[in-house]
């Protein structure tokens, strides 16, 4: 199984980019403040460069850490008398849970905010935001997925399900797609929906700090994190951050020196604020 992982992951990617890339053609939400001209080409470089670099610094893959830990039977499920199917089940279940505090902590700890903020500063929201992260919060996530993994003893195929599901998920949850406010009503119990995930993306500091969540929706109801809508409305909310609002910081160079310039600012769930 591992040998097929890289292209079961990009082949997913790439079905998954382009259904929704299409989706958004055809039905957008909101009006894009910016043409993809101007954002995609960085987005997409981004992409490619965490991914040339996790190949690079990283020996193994989080799929084949859990298959050394099942073999060696390191970490809590390789050391309980579950099925393999419930072993996958409470792999992916709980590895969802650890990203969601994952996020919670890079919203709440003012450095890593500064690497996370990138994923933030971008100025409109699509399916290219989703996949719009900053090397160093790839890098220190997967590090973080690595530990995870071998404390939980994942499922090597719970771990492999996850990643496919959390990188078709980002991709869905951040689409410019316009879904009807039925539909979105239920489907928001089972996933974390574009309409969910776009208050994330809100300028408003309080709507930031909400909506954690990326594959399951639970955790934000569960642990008080949830919001329901953004107070100016999905087409008249701003998406964004106050820092970073020119043009030319959507440029790949300007990205990637966004966690080294000015200040955290009032984002941080920690940092001290008037409001
Ligand atoms: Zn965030
Ligand atoms: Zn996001």
């Amino acid at each position: 199984m591992p040998s097929h992982e890289a292209a079961i992951r990009l082949g997913a990617f790439l079905a998954i980019f382009a259904a929704v890339a299409l989706w958004e053609a055809i039905t957008p939400r909101r009006t894009a403040a910016y043409s993809r001209l101007k954002r995609w080409p960085s987005n997409l470089a981004i992409v490619t460069l965490n991914t040339a670099l996790v190949r690079l610094l990283l020996p193994a893959t989080a799929v084949s850490l859990a298959l050394l830990g099942t073999r060696r039977g390191w970490g809590l499920l390789n050391n309980l008398p579950i099925p393999p199917w419930t072993a996958v089940a409470v792999s992916v279940v709980l590895l969802d849970l650890a990203i969601y505090l994952q996020h919670v902590m890079f919203h709440a700890v003012p450095a890593l905010w500064r690497v996370h903020r990138m994923h933030h500063a971008d100025l409109d929201f699509d399916v290219t935001t989703g996949a719009r992260f900053h090397p160093i919060e790839i890098v220190l996530s997967m590090m973080i997925k690595f530990g995870v993994v071998a404390a939980l003893g994942a499922s090597a195929l719970g771990v492999l399900i996850f990643e496919v599901l959390l990188n078709a998920t980002s991709m869905f949850n951040h689409g410019n797609v316009r879904i009807p406010v039925g539909l979105d009503h239920y489907l928001r119990w089972l996933v974390v929906t574009p309409e969910m995930h776009r208050v994330h993306h809100s300028i408003v500091v309080r709507e930031t700090n909400s909506n954690f969540g990326f594959n399951l929706p639970w955790w934000d109801r569960l642990l008080g994190t949830y919001r329901d809508q953004p107070a100016a409305g999905h087409e008249g909310m701003t998406i964004g951050i106050e820092q970073f609002r020119e043009a030319r910081e959507l440029w790949l160079d300007r990205m990637l020196s966004q966690p080294f310039r000015g200040r955290a600012g009032a984002y941080a769930i920690t940092s001290r604020r008037a409001a």
